[in-house]
């Protein structure tokens, strides 16, 4: 689905990503893991038009996007969810969920109802001020938000990111139920590798902006040394 080759990027004299070369395959989470600073951020950023790459190209669905202006992903089918839950907090909970359906053009009822389906906490709170919505739900909300596009492919950049370890469970258990019952791709950003590594099927590890492991998420969970080294557990 997602296809990023030699890829370059960084920031004036700042390289940030060097030769990067990795895949998310369809119908998978693919997890990409490191320390701060490693370069995960500019990848997604790079990756989805918001950054632009110095060298190396990004294919989507057989298509090269490399060049392509972010606001035409959701168009092809990529939401990007970036770090921090922005969401706008004195519009409700559906109203931030309609913009997300505006992103590709109109909302459809059926896909909000789908949204409250999967994140039955937002269902149940849809006409509040999504300020009032706890960090779990704010996630949910930004997440729910994207799928209003009907990606096919999902950027997420740290969902952890400040969340209970309960609530971290909850989420990607939900993101795992969402990825098998309707084949999404999803590209996880996670400085928390253990739980990313939990629902991950691959995944990617750079450390200074370089790939230093790439590989199903169970061998990369089972290697002490590459998990001491670069994963922090
Ligand atoms: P984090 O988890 O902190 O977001 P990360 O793995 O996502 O880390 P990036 O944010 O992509 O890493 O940063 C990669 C490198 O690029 C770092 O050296 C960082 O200091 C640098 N960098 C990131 N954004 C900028 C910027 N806007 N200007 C200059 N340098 C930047």
């Amino acid at each position: 689905m997602l296809a990023v080759s030699g890829l370059t990027a960084g920031y004036g004299p700042i390289t940030a990503l060097h030769d990067v070369t990795l895949g998310a395959e369809e119908g998978r989470i693919t997890a990409v893991l490191g320390a701060n600073g490693a370069g995960k951020t500019t990848l997604l950023r790079t990756v989805s038009g918001l950054h632009r790459a110095r060298a190396g190209t990004v294919g989507l669905a057989g298509r090269d996007i490399t060049r392509t202006a972010a606001e035409r992903m959701p168009a092809l089918g990529m939401s990007h969810v970036p770090e921090g839950r922005g969401v706008i907090v004195e519009l409700t909970v559906e109203e931030n969920l309609r913009l997300g359906g505006l992103a590709r053009g109109r909302v459809r009822p059926e896909d909000l109802e789908r949204v409250y389906g999967l994140f039955g906490p937002l269902g149940e709170r849809r006409g509040k001020p999504a300020g009032t919505l706890s960090g779990g739900e704010r996630q949910m909300l930004v997440i729910g938000r994207a799928l209003m596009a009907r990606p096919a492919l999902l950027l997420l950049d740290e969902p952890s990111l400040g969340l209970a370890p309960r609530i971290v469970t909850q989420i990607f258990g939900l993101l795992r139920d969402l990825v098998r019952e309707e084949g999404l791709t999803v590209l996880l950003v996670e400085q928390n590798a253990r739980s990313a590594l939990s629902v991950a099927d691959r995944g990617v590890v750079l450390d200074l902006g370089r790939v230093v492991a790439d590989d199903v998420a169970d061998r990369l969970a089972g290697d002490e040394k590459l998990r001491h080294a670069y994963l922090g557990f």
